[in-house]
């Protein structure tokens, strides 16, 4: 199929090192496809944090109490200010696809070092037809 001007076929490199953008996060991002893991949403919001895809960093992180014009505000303030240069996964417990809860440790790259997190993740609901969200990190080791 030729791409037009309406096409979102982005064969650059996705950001989070899993192949193409667009048959990788892309679809996720544009809400194409669901993340179907925890692994896979940790994987996407590093993405999005990489290509400023602030609508969807919000839809998978629930803030209450914070109006959602001041977390766009923050969020586009959070990816313009460190340059992501690459993700390693470390390690998962469960967030699979018959899961409600998992744990992703991660390392991502940035241009002054890197960043060593453990993050939570549940399902929308803790029903496994939910969606995937981050709920916080567990361990934070800025190195
Ligand atoms: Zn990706």
């Amino acid at each position: 199929m030729p791409g037009g001007f309406g096409s979102n076929q982005d064969q650059s490199p996705c950001p989070c090192g899993g192949g193409i953008y667009g048959n990788c996060c892309g679809p996720l991002h544009r809400g194409d496809r669901r993340p179907s893991t925890a692994e896979k949403l940790m994987r996407s919001r590093y993405s999005a944090f990489v290509k400023e895809e602030v609508v969807f960093l919000m839809a998978t992180h629930p803030e209450e109490g914070i109006p959602a014009g001041e977390r766009r505000r923050i969020l586009r303030i959070a990816c313009r200010q460190v340059r992501w240069t690459g993700l390693r996964i470390l390690a998962t417990e469960r967030g699979g696809l018959n899961d409600c809860e998992g744990i992703v440790q991660f390392e991502a790259c940035h241009s002054d070092g890197n960043l060593r997190e453990t993050s939570l993740f549940q399902r929308r609901g803790n029903h496994l037809e939910g969606d995937w969200l981050y709920i916080k990190p567990l361990i934070l080791e800025p190195t």
